[in-house]
């Protein structure tokens, strides 16, 4: 059981840059992304990558997150057990209480279905996305093989630009590929949707 004081994975108001302090800020930043987007009390699945590799292999998850009424956000990984508890987490960086319902009552909401599969590359280290961005695909919940995302066409019309740049700056065909299927998976269902 891991008990986090967010504040200590923060360099000034951001993400601290270096090291082990990185990686677990950077997943314990992520729970703190998904959790606080997320309605009190309600237990959910996200789809933050578990950090554990049994067996040399990434632990499958999903990490669960629950916003306490106290604050205190929980995380517990369904698979390997691994949990904890975080707090002082409120106005940093990953707090993302007040990206929800700004959305112009004009715009529809959608709900997209993806692979979760695809949908991994965007949760990597190496996918630099912007803090709005990576707050919206962590909203995301895990339903088994596949992950539902709910947003506004608006928000998904900016996360495909900004895949886009990615795909442009990608560093191999690979890497390339990775970002084109999650990119064709989102085109997809907006044009399916009526948008785009
Ligand atoms: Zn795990």
């Amino acid at each position: 059981m891991y008990t986090s004081d967010l504040c200590h994975f923060l360099d000034g108001d951001h993400p601290a840059a270096n090291g082990p302090v990185q990686r677990m800020g950077r997943f314990l930043g992520q729970c703190v992304m998904a959790a606080s987007q997320r309605p009190v009390q309600m237990r959910s699945p996200t789809v933050v990558p578990c950090r554990r590799r049994p067996g040399h292999r990434p632990c499958p998850g999903p990490v669960m997150v629950t916003r306490r009424r106290d604050g205190i956000i929980e995380w517990a990984c369904g698979s390997c057990l691994e949990q904890g508890i975080i707090h002082h987490w409120e106005n940093t960086y990953w707090d993302c209480r007040n990206l929800q319902g700004n959305e112009e009552d004009t715009d529809e909401i959608l709900n997209l279905r993806l692979a979760g599969k695809s949908y991994a590359v965007l949760l990597d280290a190496r996918v630099s996305l912007f803090r709005e961005d990576e707050a919206f695909v962590l909203r995301a919940a895990a339903r088994g093989d596949e992950v539902v995302l709910v947003g506004s066409g608006d928000e998904f019309e900016e996360l495909l630009v900004t895949v886009a740049g990615e795909i442009n700056h990608a560093p191999n065909r690979y890497w390339r590929r990775k970002l084109e299927r999650i990119y064709d998976e989102i085109k997809a269902g907006l044009t399916e949707a009526g948008r785009g």
